[in-house]
């Protein structure tokens, strides 16, 4: 199995955590549309629906119709809404499986008036306002037309108007805040016209960091969840990472100064050195150009040298004594006192976040942590006391079982 040469560890308490953060920041009542589209930013979608749904998530955000439908299979009966467009071929299956569709155009929402009503169903969906993201929806001024058809089609019902900010920087751009001042005046006219209903929502993960709150009665946080901003953004020391990127040493050799590593021979040691090779590579999701970037072995640091290949990397571990091949190697979370940061990594290789996570979700993927919720049942566990306060800090199984049971007897 490849997960024993290299594999993703998904820390579900860091998650919780996050979670929990994240409905700090939106405040009380808010729904919290959790966004788990390209297998939740390559963590698993299932696994993290699942978990997500026992934190107190309200519904899921997906990219595809296919990723409604796996979660639908997978047990999932939140509500699902399709973030961006679905083909129109999919839309049957959308209907059958009562999944949310955004509506983008006039016409969209009049085809599925007429799949809905000869499915014999309702469809839901969301109206997308375009005010500056340029990708989908209507413009403003094109948008209340189509809110008003849907308000008189017999087989739609209207569960939200929505709108995205194309800022990383959140609110704190006057980008962002133009955005919602268009969007506030489109608002303003379908609640005039008496055909504003559901849910509204705009606030991503970076207009929560940033603005005061959640801006709606919904938001749509993804980013944020998996422990990582988009940008420099205060608050973010909350937020703790979910993955981590380990493999193992598979080689170890000894080489002389000036012997070359790699493809092309960029990198040639320097000094008479150790080299311990490791099976992940650029194939797995790590970026090319990651030479540079330490890895850390027993909690020590050692830097990649040479190029990546697809399967592999050398790391130079001349300074580290004891290292011997199976010894687990991290190159991305925690090992010890010392940690890898998914945005540090982002930074070196001039990406994003969201694009590494997404990469690295190809790989095997290990699940801990879990057995704890901290929401919404926390309230009732905190009454506890001492005995709480070690449930929490440890998020223990057992511990959490006996507390639990205890909540419930009182
Ligand atoms: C991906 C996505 C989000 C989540 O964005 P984050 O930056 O990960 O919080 C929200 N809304 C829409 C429409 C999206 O496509």
């Amino acid at each position: 199995m490849d997960g024993l040469r290299a594999w993703t560890e998904i820390d579900l308490d860091a998650f919780a955590n996050n979670l929990q953060v994240v409905r700090k920041r939106a405040g009380a009542g808010v729904r919290v549309v959790l966004v788990v589209k390209q297998d939740a930013y390559g963590h698993g979608a299932v696994a993290i629906a699942h978990h997500a749904l026992r934190c107190g998530v309200g519904a899921f955000g997906v990219g595809s119709a296919s990723e409604a439908l796996e979660l639908r299979q997978a047990g999932i009966r939140l509500p699902i809404l399709i973030l961006g467009t679905a083909l129109e071929e999919e839309l049957p299956a959308c209907l059958a499986h009562d999944v949310h569709v955004i509506v983008h155009s006039a016409d969209r929402a009049r085809l599925l008036q007429a799949l809905a009503s000869k499915a014999g169903v309702v469809a839901r969906v969301h109206l997308n306002v375009d005010t500056g993201m340029g990708r989908l929806g209507p413009p403003p001024h094109r948008a209340l037309e189509i809110l008003r058809e849907i308000d008189e089609a017999s087989h739609l019902k209207l569960m939200g108007v929505m709108t995205h900010i194309a800022s990383p920087e959140g609110m704190t751009d006057p980008a962002s805040v133009l955005q919602i001042r268009q969007f506030e005046e489109f608002l303003a006219q379908a609640r005039e016209a008496g055909v504003l209903r559901g849910w509204i929502h705009a606030a991503n993960s970076a207009c929560l960091f940033t603005g005061a709150g959640s801006l709606y009665d919904t938001v749509r946080p993804g980013i944020a969840a998996y422990g990582a901003l988009p940008a420099t953004i205060s608050g973010s020391e909350e937020l703790i990472p979910v993955l981590s990127l380990r493999t193992r040493v598979v080689f170890l050799k000894d080489i002389e100064a000036g012997t070359p590593v790699g493809y092309a021979s960029t990198w040639r040691a320097p000094t008479r050195t150790r080299i311990a090779t490791l099976p992940v590579g650029y194939g797995h999701g790590l970026p090319w150009c990651l030479e540079g970037w330490d890895v850390l072995i027993a909690g020590r640091r050692a830097p990649i040298v040479g190029r990546l290949s697809m399967d592999y990397i050398t790391v130079d571990i001349g300074h580290l004594a004891g290292v011997q091949v199976g010894h687990v190697a991290t190159v991305l979370g925690r090992d010890g006192e010392d940690q890898l940061l998914l945005e540090d990594m982002a930074r070196q290789s001039r990406c994003i976040p969201y694009e590494l996570t997404c990469a690295l979700g190809r790989l095997a993927r290990v699940y801990k942590g879990g057995e704890m919720i901290p929401l919404p049942q926390q309230a009732a566990v905190a009454r506890l006391g001492d005995a709480t306060g070690a449930v929490q800090k440890h998020s223990h199984g057992q511990a959490w079982m006996e507390a639990r049971s205890g909540a419930e007897s009182d």
